[in-house]
């Protein structure tokens, strides 16, 4: 079983209420052979919410509220669901600051990316989950 960000699949989770669909991850989670998450929404924020990105370690929304707890408790129970499904691998959405691998936004809201992992991604790494983006 593959770990997918929901958005992807067609889930409208994303901080402005809408999907970012791509069919093939769509199709994976229809013939059942993948499974979708939002760690956002797991961590107990709301959709539509206000964008975040990280800044020195830590994930703040636009209007400078500290969300990490809610990323960090996302990711926690993305982890748990990989393990309870065997999941390997995963294809998140580039660039989140929770399924980014590689590039995320700076932390200044301008649209600037830099090298890093969102905090979701971060830990599957960490647990051994080959984490791609789509
Ligand atoms: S947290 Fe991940 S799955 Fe949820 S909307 Fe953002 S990119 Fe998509």
């Amino acid at each position: 079983m593959i770990l997918v960000s929901a958005c992807l699949a067609g889930f409208p989770c994303r901080y402005d209420g809408t999907s970012k669909i791509n069919e093939t991850i769509k199709q994976l989670v229809q013939e059942g052979k993948a499974i979708p998450v939002c760690p956002e929404q797991l961590g107990g924020l709301t959709t539509p919410r206000l964008p975040s990105e990280i800044r020195d370690g830590k994930v703040f929304n636009s209007e400078g509220r500290d969300v990490t707890p809610q990323f960090e408790r996302g990711a926690a129970a993305v982890l748990q669901i990989a393990k309870e499904y065997g999941c390997k691998k995963a294809i998140l959405k580039a660039c989140s600051p929770s399924c980014g691998k590689g590039h995320i936004y700076d932390g200044t809201f301008s649209g600037k990316l830099v090298d890093g992992n969102g905090k979701t991604a971060e830990l599957l790494i960490q647990n051994g989950i080959e984490v791609m983006t789509e």
